[in-house]
């Protein structure tokens, strides 16, 4: 099976728009979770994701926008963004939100957003929280999100291998277990401010991260126009 999977989309229907017009012929988009935040488009990028069946989980974000008591946790600009999502999303994008599970095995896959071991809150940024976070998992693969950064984490017989994958980067993890991160579609964290997704074949257990450009402008002018706070918007051209 062919997949595009997608993560941390946050309201960015520019960036995801860009990204499903690149995607080659799948059989299906899988999403790592915070649909929404942040960004100037939920409910249209809720509703492109409905119209084209993508499956996947919730993050910290869209259980934010549903009502959780994550917001308290969010840093300034974070809430700001979220208490004007709360304001904004339809009945019907909260609905989709709301179903949205924490955690999700497809394909010998395990969909998290941000640890198998702590799927909402974790941010696997070491190797000790990676070793952890496949030990927790009952496939021998899984995908995550939520630090908006491309990264591999393989396991061998014990021994854990980082890599850190450019545009283009090919890696095939038959033999080893996993634990892979597409990177960030709506606002990338790793100094390149271009759409980040996988290309994944689960026959084959090979994995494409690939880059899309999009009009970034045309979202920091949306952003603008629905007073979004001017850091969030700036941050889009720097990709961190
Ligand atoms: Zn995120």
């Amino acid at each position: 099976m062919r997949v595009a999977v997608l993560s941390d989309i946050h309201s960015n229907l520019a960036a995801l728009d860009a990204v499903l017009a690149a995607v080659p012929s799948v059989d299906e988009v899988w999403q790592l979770g915070d649909v929404v935040g942040y960004g100037p488009a939920p409910d249209e990028v809720v509703g492109r994701l409905r119209d084209i069946g993508a499956l996947g989980v919730r993050g910290n974000h869209d259980a934010a926008a549903v009502g959780g008591p994550e917001i308290e946790s969010f840093n300034v600009d974070a809430r700001r963004a979220m208490e004007w999502t709360r304001a904004t999303i339809t009945a019907e994008t909260r609905t989709w939100l709301a179903a949205l599970p924490e955690r999700m095995e497809r394909e010998g896959f395990t969909l998290v957003h941000g640890s198998p071991r702590d799927p909402i809150w974790e941010y696997v940024t070491s190797t000790p929280v990676a070793r952890a976070g496949i030990a927790a998992m009952d496939t021998p693969y899984g995908l995550h999100g939520h630090t908006h950064v491309p990264i591999a984490y393989l396991e061998d017989d014990g021994r854990l291998e980082t890599m850190s994958p450019g545009a283009g980067s090919t890696i095939a993890f038959g033999r080893q277990r996993a634990l892979l991160n597409p990177g960030s579609v709506g606002q990338p964290r790793d100094g390149i401010p271009t759409a980040s997704w996988l290309l994944l074949d689960t026959d084959a257990a090979s994995v494409t991260w690939n880059r899309t450009a999009y009009d970034v402008g045309g979202v920091q002018r949306a952003m603008e126009g629905a007073g979004l706070p001017e850091r969030l918007v700036a941050r889009l051209a720097y990709g961190l």
